[in-house]
C-alpha cells in the first residue's frame, strides 16, 4: 500500500505503445512528479522522522514505519522507493534474476510506458539498485542492454524474540541471509534486558558483517515475537504467559534507540510473509508450534491480520470446555491441550487436538493448504503431519468433500523462518508485496 502520488495513470502505457525501446535514457532532472516523493523536511541523519509521536496511540500505519527512513546515509532512497511504480520496476527486476530483464520487458510486464520505466531505471541505476546485466539480442533491432536488481545495495535486520531464544538475521534486497545471530535469551526478563540483549546483538551482526567490506545502514529492524500485539501501533498487549509487557510501545522504544524503522509482528505472521514472499500462493494458514501454538493466515496472498490486526489467535481457541486451565486464563485451549500432551510424551495426542483445530480454521476459512512449522514440530515432523492429516482426511469424508481433505505440509524455512519473515516486513513493501 503506498500513500505516495506517483503520477496516477500518467505513466500507464496507452493501449497502443509502440514496440520500442527508447534509446537514449531521458535526462535525470527535472524528475516528474510521478517518481519525486517529497523529501522529508528537517530530519537528522538516522534520526527519527521529525513528524514522529511517540508512544502508544498514534495510530500510524505500518507502511508508514517501512517508508519513513531518512534517505541520506543510506545507500537505498526510501522516499523515492515508496512510489508504486519503482516497488512494480523493482520487483520485476528481482524475479528476473541474475539474468536480468530489458527495459521494453519491464514496461510491458509493469503496464508503464518506455518512458516512464527509463526515468525509473536511470534513477536506480544512479542509486545503485540496479545494474547492467549484459546485453540481450533482440528480433530484428540491435542488441538490448538487460538490467537486474543489485540485491547488496540494501539490508534489513529480522528479529524472532521467542520466549526462550533470540534469533536475528540481516538479508540482502533478495531476502538472502547473509547475517545470523542466535542466543539465549528470557523474554521474561525485563524490557530492559530484552532491550539490551537485542540492540546488543543486532550491533554484533551489523559489524560482523560491515567487516567483511562496505554495508549501508539497514532499511530498518522487523521484530516478530508472540502475541497478542498490535501490529499497525507497534504496542504489545497481553503476551501470553509475560503479562508485564502488556501496553509496552516497542516500536516507538526500538525507533528511539536504533534511529531506523521497526516494524512489530506476531511471529506467525512473520512467518506466513515469509512463505508468501517466498512463492506460496493462493490461501493457506501456518499452525506454529513451538513453546506456544499460533497461526498466521495468508488469504489470497496477502497475510490477514484483521480490523485490530488481532487475527490468528489460534492457540487460545477452546475446545473442551472444562479442560485444563490455560496460561490466558480460559480452559480447555488448543494450546493448552497440545502443549500438556507434549510433556507426557504423547506425540500423537498433541497431533490430533492440533488437527483438530486445524479443521475448525479449514471448515471457517476454506484455505488451500496447512502449513506446520515450528520447534516443537521440527523435533517429529512426520508424526504431526500424519496426525493432523488424518484428523483433515476424517472431517473431508464426514462432508462428503469432493476436492478432498485440505494438504498438510511442512512448512520450509527451518528455524530461520521468523526471523527471515520479520526482514520481509520490511523488504516487501519496497517491492510492492502488500503492506507487510
Ligand atoms: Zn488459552
Amino acid at each position: 500500500m503506498n500513500t505516495t502520488n506517483d503520477g496516477g495513470d500518467t505513466d500507464r502505457a496507452p493501449e497502443s505503445a509502440p514496440e520500442r525501446e527508447p534509446e537514449v535514457e531521458p535526462e535525470l532532472a527535472p524528475e516528474s512528479e510521478a517518481e519525486l516523493a517529497p523529501e522529508p523536511a528537517a530530519e537528522s541523519t538516522w534520526g527519527l522522522p521529525p513528524d514522529r509521536e511517540p508512544g502508544p496511540g498514534t495510530g500510524r500505519a505500518p507502511e508508514r514505519a517501512a517508508g519513513a527512513a531518512t534517505g541520506r546515509t543510506v545507500g537505498v532512497n526510501l522516499p523515492a522507493l515508496r512510489s508504486h511504480n519503482t516497488s512494480l520496476v523493482l520487483d520485476l527486476l528481482r524475479t528476473a534474476g541474475p539474468d536480468g530483464i530489458s527495459r521494453l520487458e519491464l514496461a510491458e510486464r509493469a503496464g508503464l510506458t518506455p518512458q516512464a520505466v527509463s526515468k525509473i531505471t536511470a534513477r536506480l541505476r544512479e542509486e545503485g539498485l540496479a545494474a547492467e546485466a549484459g546485453r540481450r539480442a533482440s528480433t530484428g533491432g540491435k542488441p538490448r542492454t538487460v538490467l537486474r536488481l543489485v540485491p547488496e545495495a540494501g539490508h534489513a535486520v529480522g528479529v524472532h524474540l521467542d520466549r526462550d531464544e533470540l534469533r536475528m538475521v540481516l538479508v540482502d534486497l533478495d531476502g538472502r541471509v547473509v547475517g545470523e545471530r542466535c542466543v539465549p535469551f528470557s523474554l521474561g526478563a525485563g524490557a530492559e534486558a530484552v532491550l539490551d540483549a537485542l540492540l546488543g546483538e543486532v550491533t554484533e551482526m551489523l559489524s560482523e558483517a560491515l567487516g567483511g567490506g562496505a554495508l549501508s545502514a539497514p532499511l530498518g529492524v522487523g521484530v516478530a515475537l508472540p502475541g497478542p500485539l498490535d501490529h499497525a501501533r507497534g504496542v504489545l498487549h497481553r503476551v501470553t504467559g509475560f503479562p508485564e509487557w502488556d501496553g509496552f510501545p516497542l516500536r516507538d522504544v526500538l525507533e528511539a534507540r536504533l534511529g531506523v524503522p521497526v516494524v512489530v509482528d506476531k511471529d506467525t505472521n512473520a512467518a506466513a510473509l515469509g512463505l508468501a514472499v517466498g512463492g506460496e500462493r493462493g490461501s493457506f494458514a501456518c499452525l506454529y508450534l513451538g513453546t506456544g501454538l499460533g497461526a498466521g493466515l495468508v488469504i489470497g496472498g496477502t497475510v490477514h491480520r484483521g480490523a485490530r490486526t488481532g487475527a490468528g489467535e489460534f492457540g487460545h481457541q477452546v475446545i473442551q470446555l472444562d479442560g485444563p486451565p490455560c496460561s490466558c486464563g480460559n480452559r480447555g485451549c488448543v494450546e493448552a491441550l497440545c502443549l500438556a500432551a507434549i510433556r507426557r510424551g504423547d506425540v500423537a495426542e498433541a497431533a490430533r487436538v492440533l488437527g483438530e483445530g486445524a479443521a475448525n480454521l479449514a471448515g471457517l476459512l476454506d484455505i488451500d493448504a496447512v502449513l506446520l512449522g515450528g520447534r516443537t514440530i521440527a523435533a517429529a515432523p512426520e508424526p504431526f503431519v500424519r496426525g493432523v492429516a488424518a484428523v483433515l482426511d476424517a472431517h473431508a469424508r464426514r462432508e462428503g468433500s469432493r476436492e478432498g481433505p485440505v494438504p498438510v505440509r511442512l512448512a520450509p524455512g527451518g528455524p530461520r523462518a521468523v526471523a527471515e519473515g520479520a526482514a520481509q516486513l520490511l523488504l516487501a513493501p519496497v517491492f510492492g508485496r502488500g503492506d507487510g
